[in-house]
């Protein structure tokens, strides 16, 4: 006989064995589309009124289940209790929201000679949801709660290192009501698992957030079947500080725009750019909020920053820079995957560190000429996911706005997300939206009905 192979989840600030859950195999992956195009059909048969009370229901769920979800977070992901309860709340929050859309999804009536034409949008079936380790609950929601309330079903495949909300997740469904096989979570490794969702014939979409290096090769597979995919990507976002602006504001801003979830965020502005009249002064107010940001335990309300997801992310991190190096912070000592919070100045903005995503705590500070120069260097990256802005200048704010080539850009603030505004990359930080009022409008094809009024022919 076979031997199951297992997953072992690490409490990533203790390095201790949280849970062991086992991997799925192509075979597994093959069973649950089954069940899943089962239990779509009659999803998708039932009517729009109850199963926004079904997504509901498993909203009202995870509510009541958010501090637990929060905690077995911390524990998975080492994410900060106070962020995890966040993360816990999006899901909940874009369920409602989602729900609120099934009765809404309609299609159009658009005017013709000879008859009445109408466009119908019907669910695609079954859903694949291919998530990462840095944000594996709101990520996992951001495709799957839109999927179901457009009708379809919805397999998960969370991250190896973090499967353990998803399961829940799963379970809460079920105790709201939604019908089995609907909502399934395989965790499993991505080249097993997640590829052979990817490849299933079974499953109609692919929605992937992970890195550039793996969606690209997800895109290759689903061309050959022209899957439908959405693709959320990497990012090198810039943080652009115009000598106009306030630039105490943005200087104090800067460290956690960057540091938040230890720098694992696909949004994170590890690219500041800064105006050269304005640089030192930005440094001296910077380097003390770098220093004092408090780095430990991520059950700890006080902790500004936990550790970085797994061993294989430390090493990383490292094979970029050298811990101490730039103007740095600290990390504890012992057990755990801590790199201290870092930035680093002098440096050319095509070395590695300063153009690839490194995904930890580390930003580079680079300065700036003139507004052209800004909107050159903030666009002189593969990615083009985020940014942030920070002037005083309106007209400038809009002009460098249009300018940037990104998905998600904030004038003086570092916001990104906010479940009801429509999120995702430019270049090669992604294909498609996720989120906002049109989230439901990805899982849907359109279906054009002509129907003739002239009577068959005599
Ligand atoms: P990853 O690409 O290694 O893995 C992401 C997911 O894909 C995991 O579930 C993994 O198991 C699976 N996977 C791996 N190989 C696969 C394959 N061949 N076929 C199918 N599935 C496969 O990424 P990661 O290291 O988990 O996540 C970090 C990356 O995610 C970063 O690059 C980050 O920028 C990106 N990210 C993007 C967004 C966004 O919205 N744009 C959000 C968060 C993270």
């Amino acid at each position: 006989m076979l031997e199951v192979q297992k997953l072992d989840v690490l409490n990533p600030a203790t390095e201790e064995v949280v849970a062991t859950v086992p991997a799925a195999t192509a075979q597994d992956v093959d069973a649950a589309v089954t069940r899943a195009a089962r239990a779509q059909e009659q999803w998708a048969a039932t009517a729009p009124a109850d199963r926004a009370r079904l997504l509901r229901r498993f909203a009202a769920q995870v509510d009541d289940h958010l501090e637990e979800l929060a905690r077995l977070e911390v524990r998975e992901a080492g994410h900060l209790i106070g962020n995890a309860r966040w993360e816990a709340g999006n899901v909940r929050d874009l369920l409602d929201f989602s729900a609120g859309g099934v009765e809404r999804l309609s299609g159009r009536q658009i005017p013709v000679p000879g008859g009445l034409n109408v466009t119908l949008l019907e669910p695609l079936g079954v859903v694949g949801v291919i998530a990462p380790w840095n944000f594996p609950m709101p990520i996992a929601a951001w495709g799957t709660a839109p999927a179901l309330a457009a009708g379809n079903a919805v397999i998960l495949k969370p991250a190896e290192t973090t499967p353990l909300t998803a399961l829940r997740l799963a379970e809460l469904a079920l105790a709201a009501g939604l019908p089995e096989g609907l909502f399934q979570v395989l965790p499993g490794e991505g080249a097993i698992a997640g590829n052979a969702l990817v490849e299933h014939p079974g499953v109609a979409k692919i929605v992937f957030t992970g890195s550039t290096r793996v969606g690209k090769q997800i895109m290759a597979t689903c061309a050959d079947r022209v899957k439908r995919l959405t693709l959320e990507l990497g990012g090198k976002s810039p943080n652009i500080v115009f000598a106009d602006a306030d630039v105490e504001a943005a200087a104090l801003a800067t460290p956690m725009s960057y540091l938040d979830n230890s720098g694992q965020d696909c949004c994170a502005r590890t690219r500041v750019l800064v105006q050269r009249s304005v640089y030192d002064r930005f440094l001296e107010i910077v380097a003390p909020a770098i220093e004092s940001v408090v780095v430990g335990d991520p059950a700890d309300e006080k902790t500004q920053m936990g550790p970085l997801i797994s061993r294989a992310q430390l090493d990383r991190v490292r094979s970029y820079v050298t811990p101490g190096d730039g103007i740095h912070g600290t990390a504890p000592e012992g057990p755990g995957f801590w790199f201290p919070p870092t930035l680093l100045t002098d440096v050319d903005p095509d070395a590695p560190v300063a153009a690839e995503e490194v995904f930890g705590p580390v930003a580079v500070v680079i300065p700036f000429e003139d507004e052209a120069d800004a909107v050159r260097l903030a666009n002189a990256t593969e990615y083009g996911l985020s940014g942030s802005i920070w002037t005083r200048d309106v007209g400038r704010a809009l002009r460098v706005s249009q300018a940037v080539r990104a998905g998600n850009l904030s004038v003086n603030s570092h916001s990104s997300v906010r479940y009801w505004t429509p999120f995702g990359g430019y270049k090669q930080s992604g294909l498609g939206r996720e989120l906002g009022p049109d989230a439901l409008h990805a899982f849907t094809e359109t279906k054009n009905v002509f129907i003739s009024t002239e009577g068959p022919a005599q």
